[in-house]
């Protein structure tokens, strides 16, 4: 069956006394005011989101987000998972997907999601490096994250990774060097996260003390743009960029907010894909091996916004530092994902006229 749309439901489990201290996390100062999640509230949500889903041929994955899902007790997993699995079964649904830490793999922990469905394990990897692991206080290392994505693999499960993207003392380096750990353990998937400094957090106060030096977002556009590369060159999927935007993951000037500093945008995976595209033209333009002045370039109407960028960055930025004029076509005959691009006017033309 061919699916026409994709669409997740999320449910978030906080890990209510979480015994780590990452220094980027603030579950210890929000778990008293986070309440526990019951059968009734998946349930809720699930038949909520069925409700709002307009394409039949759609494939429907339940998500069950909140970083360490397996370090929840048993009998709660158990039971979240039975409510996930009963729509599995009766097919509403078509698969179930969990995120843990780590050290939070082991054979019975495999078995008990196996037994319920679950499809994909997504680890927080963070950084393959230990020296910034500990930095962070992340409580796990490389080690762990080897045998976990080794035993998640051998169980048949498919395989994510989360890493981040400007933890204290990390650099580009460092991160290439965690996406080439990654990509040897095969993981299916990956997700890329900008470091945000949130409230009340160790890292707020290694920010606000000086210790701390948050990424810009152009910087941290670059560096996922760099990964993203590494990643579909060996093709791994790297299914987001930046964290999802909420009531209080916004921008630090929203008074809601909980970010304090570093790399937010709402449209951050966008600004990565637009800058991704911008390469792409800027070769092409360079292969033609003459200055140009005017180009048209023709693509699916998907791709409008990629071409144009945010806030027509991409084109601005051809005009400011090439002095080049871009004119759009929409084809629909033309690949989403792909372009093609025509000199209408060189320099020579122009001096001409
Ligand atoms: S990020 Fe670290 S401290 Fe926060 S919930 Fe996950 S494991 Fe616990």
């Amino acid at each position: 069956m061919k699916y026409i749309e994709q669409y997740i439901i999320p449910i978030f489990v906080p890990h209510l006394g979480c015994p780590n201290d990452c220094t980027f996390c603030n579950q210890k100062s929000i778990s008293g005011q986070t309440k526990k999640v019951t059968q009734k509230d998946v349930k809720d949500t699930i038949e909520e989101y069925l409700k709002s889903f307009k394409e039949e041929r759609s494939y429907k994955e339940i998500a069950f987000f909140g970083g360490s899902f397996t370090g929840i007790e048993k009998e709660k997993q158990e039971e979240l998972l039975k409510v996930a699995y009963e729509y599995v079964k009766n097919k509403e649904i078509d698969s179930i997907r969990i995120s843990t830490r780590p050290d939070y793999i082991d054979k019975e922990k495999l078995k008990l999601l196996k037994k319920y469905g679950v499809k994909t394990i997504e680890l927080g990897v963070q950084s393959t490096n230990d020296y910034i692991l500990k930095k962070c206080k992340r409580g796990h290392t490389y080690e762990d994250v080897k045998k976990a994505s080794k035993l998640i693999r051998k169980y048949g499960f498919e395989l994510g990774h989360q890493m981040m993207i400007g933890l204290p003392e990390s650099t580009r380096l460092d991160e290439l060097n965690t996406a080439k750990d990654l990509a040897k353990l095969k993981p299916k998937i990956v997700r890329l996260y900008p470091v945000l400094v949130i409230k009340n957090t160790e890292l707020e106060k290694e920010y606000k003390n000086g210790e701390y030096e948050p990424l810009t977002v152009p910087q941290a556009v670059e560096r996922c743009k760099e990964l993203y590369y590494f990643f579909t060159r060996k093709k791994i999927t790297v299914i987001r960029m930046g964290l999802q935007s909420t009531d209080l993951i916004c921008s630090p000037e929203n008074e809601k907010s909980e970010v304090v500093a570093g790399p937010y945008h709402e449209a951050f995976g966008q600004l990565v894909e637009d800058s991704i595209w911008y390469d792409s033209i800027l070769e092409k333009i360079k292969n033609f091996n003459v200055k140009v002045k005017e180009i048209q370039i023709e693509i699916n109407p998907e791709n409008v916004n990629n071409v144009v960028g945010h806030k027509k960055e991409n084109i601005s930025k051809l005009k400011e530092i090439y002095d080049l004029d871009v004119k759009i076509k929409q084809n629909k005959t033309i690949k989403p994902g792909k372009f093609e691009i025509s000199i209408l006017k060189t320099y020579k033309d122009f001096l001409d006229e």
